[in-house]
């Protein structure tokens, strides 16, 4: 298959789904410093690794601009990056970091703030284009990883595979039609973090069982 480099993603003003673009303009009435808008993903095309979460939080992406950066979803995202060689520079939750991803992406299945950190499935629904139109703008994608069940559904969905075929579980490498590998893990909240679902070394597990896909893909 070939596929171009190249994936503009919604616009700033994406209306598509009302309830959060509403939202959105309540916040850029509240807060016009804050980004406000759909979080556009982080990291190269070229990337071999896709990371997959739900949503922008609001006080996090939706505020900085960056995905998982600004609230705790990237403080055990980020440095696992930097620990296996994805990404350079050093992590500081702000997007003016230096921080470069360098064989990783990193993306939302739904790239507006929703309410609650609860898009509908309707919004997840509508936004699922953009994913799908991401994936396949990048040529070198050997591996996706699921922040969550969540994600791994709307990976799934996007994919047109049936989710019965691929169960969610932390740690599972599911294989793919087409040569892609499917990862889970468990969400890196704070929620998941401080109740001990996930640690630090349950994730950089996950993280090490890709090497080999990545490792591959880049040779
Ligand atoms: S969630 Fe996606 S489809 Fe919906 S308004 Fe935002 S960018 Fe557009």
């Amino acid at each position: 298959m070939s596929a171009a480099v190249s994936f503009s993603g919604p616009g700033r003003d994406c209306a598509l789904c009302p309830r959060l673009a509403d939202f959105i303009a309540g916040h850029r009435a509240a807060q016009p410093d804050w980004h406000n808008a759909p979080v556009p993903s982080f990291g190269p095309l070229t990337a071999g690794l896709l990371v997959v979460g739900l949503a922008p939080g609001l006080r996090g992406a939706n505020r900085t601009g960056r995905p998982f950066t600004g609230d705790y979803a990237g403080e055990l995202l980020y440095p696992a990056l930097l620990k296996f060689g994805l990404a350079d520079g050093q992590f500081r939750a702000d997007p003016q970091d230096g921080l470069r991803l360098l064989s990783a992406r990193i993306t939302n299945a739904v790239r507006c703030v929703p309410p609650e950190n609860k898009p509908t499935p309707l919004e997840q629904k509508t936004c699922r284009p953009f994913l799908k139109d991401e994936i396949a703008s990048m040529p070198r994608l050997r591996v996706i990883l699921a922040l969550g069940r969540i994600a791994h559904d709307a990976v799934l969905s996007t994919l047109g595979l049936r989710k019965a075929d691929y169960a969610f579980a932390h740690g599972a490498r599911h294989s793919l039609p087409g040569g892609l590998v499917l990862a889970d893990t468990y969400h890196t909240s704070r929620y998941n973090v401080n109740t001990g679902r996930l640690t630090v070394e349950m994730f950089e597990t996950v993280m090490a069982g890709l090497l080999p896909a990545l490792q591959k893909n880049a040779g």
